[in-house]
Formats: structure tokens, sequence, C-alpha cells
């Protein structure tokens, strides 16, 4: 029997994504003027006005990625490369040293290339990072604040209002990484005004390989994609209509289903939390304060446990879950996020979505007791693992 919880690397798509994805797959250029065309592309804008609609801020803003990668380097980018080129001295930006390599890496390349100063906000124990820290790193030449709205290893949900409040009517354009957030938390830019904000659809019932880049207009991006000019000149391309419309569909569905989501998942990742924290040598991860992490996370550090004999092992039980991080070679190893917290042990991270039952958590409980107990007395069934990608 397969137990799946895995759902922050990507949940199924909803019924309604489906639906939308089988209706436009085969759409025409939705840039084409004929009819069909033009079909296409109110498909195309229809999901960009309920996406606007569900975010707060206005459809001009909404920009179609191929997904959460794309979405955070063209606002970490676009956003240094268009200060760069109206002022003179080197664009300084600030990050958290817990965003996802999507956010951390551009920020780093930029730094080595000369095309930015970069600062990086270490979080607390926790993973939380502290918004004053932040802003006490703002610099006359700061153009750039990233900072994720929630941790997608721990589940570590950072006060992302604190700085959009103090950085509302500065230069410094402020973005955020709400990859992992949406599902559970929703992002609101009527009352959090931000200038930048990253979803991929793939995290909230939408299909892999489409995301959003919300970027304000009035707040200046430079392209990373040159080409036929669509979405306002900042991100070239045909508009992929099927897979548009489903993200919109996906979009509009995980905003109505949250509230029972969170509801449903609540006690879920209590009782899972619960049980394995019984076990010794276990300790739970991340942020005491349940409104200080996604109730879709349950991220824990096993102690005396072999790392790859635990993902092999959960692999061969059926349990999907994420052993956190590990390098091209296969060998797991303590990702940046767990090394910047000063977390021990083996990382284990187990993560909810729409379709969870209880019987999941049953299940997850039933293998970890018995795969740690045998792991433990050296009963492991030997190291050999196809490699995991990087965190995700
Ligand atoms: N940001 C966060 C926080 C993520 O969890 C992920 C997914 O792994 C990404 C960005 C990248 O998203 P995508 O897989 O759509 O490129």
């Amino acid at each position: 029997m397969d137990t799946y919880l895995d759902h922050a690397a990507t949940t199924p798509p909803r019924p309604a994504a489906l639906a939308a994805l089988q209706q436009w797959i085969g759409a025409a250029n939705a840039s084409a003027a004929h009819a069909r065309g033009q079909q296409a592309r109110t498909a195309v804008e229809q999901a960009r006005e309920e996406i606007a609609r569900v975010v707060g801020c206005s459809p001009h803003d909404v920009v179609f990625t191929s997904g959460g990668t794309e979405a955070d380097n063209l606002a970490v980018k676009g956003i240094v490369w268009a200060a760069r080129d109206s002022r003179r001295a080197v664009p300084h930006v600030v990050v958290s040293a817990v965003e996802h390599a999507a956010v951390r890496e551009p920020a780093r390349w930029l730094a080595e290339r000369g095309d930015a100063r970069l600062t990086e906000i270490a979080p607390g124990p926790d993973g939380r990072i502290d918004p004053q820290q932040v802003l006490a790193a703002v610099e006359a030449d700061t153009v750039l604040v990233s900072v994720m709205t929630a941790n997608n290893e721990v589940g570590a949900v950072n006060d992302v209002a604190v700085l959009a409040q103090a950085l509302a009517d500065s230069s410094v354009a402020l973005h955020t990484d709400a990859v992992q957030a949406f599902a559970t938390r929703g992002v609101d830019l009527d009352t959090v005004p931000l200038d930048a904000l990253s979803l991929s659809a793939h995290k909230f019932g939408g299909p892999q390989g489409v995301g959003v880049a919300i970027l304000r207009r009035g707040r200046a991006v430079e392209s990373l994609a040159h080409g036929g000019g669509q979405d306002r000149g900042v991100r070239s391309g045909t508009f992929p209509a099927g897979l548009i419309a489903a993200c919109g569909a996906a979009v509009v569905a995980a905003d109505a289903d949250r509230d029972g989501l969170v509801e449903r998942l609540a006690p879920m990742s209590a009782r899972l939390a619960e049980g394995l924290t019984a076990l010794d040598g276990v300790r739970r991860t991340g942020p005491a304060d349940p409104a200080h992490r996604l109730v879709s996370h349950v991220h824990v550090m096993i102690d005396d446990v072999d790392p790859s004999a635990l993902v092999l092992e959960l692999d061969r039980a059926g349990l999907a879950a994420s052993s956190g991080s590990a390098c091209g070679s296969g060998a797991v190893r303590a990702s940046h996020v767990l090394q910047a917290m000063g977390a021990v042990g083996t990382p284990l991270r187990l993560t909810f979505g729409w379709t969870s039952t209880e019987a999941d958590v049953d299940r997850a409980l039933d293998v970890l007791t018995d795969v740690i107990a045998r792991l433990r007395a050296g009963d492991a069934a030997g190291l050999s693992f196809a490699p995991h990608p990087a965190s995700h």
C-alpha cells in the first residue's frame, strides 16, 4: 500500500484544474488574431483575473511563468538588473539564509558576478527570520529584500507583513516566495503590500510547469527571456493556455477549500507529530507555536539512524516522504536550512495536502515506528538508493 506524504514536493492536481487543462491543452496560440486564438486568450485572461482577485492585486500585476523557480529568478534578477541600469552604485540585496535555492542561487550568482552585494540573514533555531534583523540590514543602496512566506523544509512561517509595512513607502522592493504558503495560508496583497511574489501551481493542486510571478507595475523588472513580448514584455513566450487555465482553476479551488483543508489537516499533523516525537530520539523541527508553522508540514530530526538507509527503507515500505536534501552523488547531508538552524540528527519531512487522510497518519506511524527500530537494531536492508532532487 502506498502512502503519499510528500505534498510539499508536489500535490496531486485538483479535478477543476484537470478539467481546465483538458479543455485548453489543445488551444490555438493566444496571441493569434483569429477566433480560436482569441478564445485561448480569453481563457488566459480569465485565469489572470481569477488569480488577481484571489491574491488581491491587479490583473496587470500577474505574469505567468514556468513555475516557482522562474518566478523567483524573475523577481530577484529582474529587479536587481533593472535597478543596476538606473543607478551608479552596485545594488544591495538582502535575503534570508533559509530561502529555497530558486532565490538563494540567483542572489548568490548576482553577487559572484559583481551585479549585486548580498547580505544573508540567518534564522533562529526554529527556522524563522527576525524581521527586525532584516530591516537592520537594509542600506542606502538596498534595492531588494526577499524573505519567503514559509519555508519548504520545516514549514516555518515568517512575518512578512512586518517587512511589508516597514518597507511600504521606501524604494526597496520586497519579494516573497509564497510557493509553500499558498495552499494553507493564502496571500492577500490588499493587506500585505508587496512588490513581488512567487507561486507554483503544482504545490496547490495545479499542474507542474506553470507558476505566477506577481510583479507590481511601477516596480521596474528586467526581462529574463527576450522574444515576442508577451505578458507586458516581462516574460516572452507563447502562453501555455492549458497550463495557465489549470493554474487559475487550481488557485480558485485551493482558495475556496483552504479553511476546510486547514481544519482537516490540523488534527492529522498534530497526531503524526505527537506519535513521532513519542519515539525515543525523535524531535520536531521548526517553530513550537502552530501559528508560526504550516499545518501541512511535520519535520523531525531523528537520532541514531543512517539517513541513506532511512530513505531506502521508507521507499521500500511504500511511504513517500522527503529526507530533506540530497546532493547529486546521492549522499544525504543536512540542507543549508537545517545547517543554518543548527539542527542535528537525520532529517525527515512529512507533508500533507488536499488528498491526505487519517489513514495516511496511521500508516506513517506504523511504518516509521518499525523502520526506526529496525535501523537502530542494525537491520538495514542496504545502502544504495536513487538520488532525490535537491530541496523542493
Ligand atoms: N520555492 C519554494 C519554497 C519551493 O518549495 C519550490 C519547490 O520546490 C520552488 C520555489 C520551486 O518551484 P517549482 O518547482 O515550481 O520550480
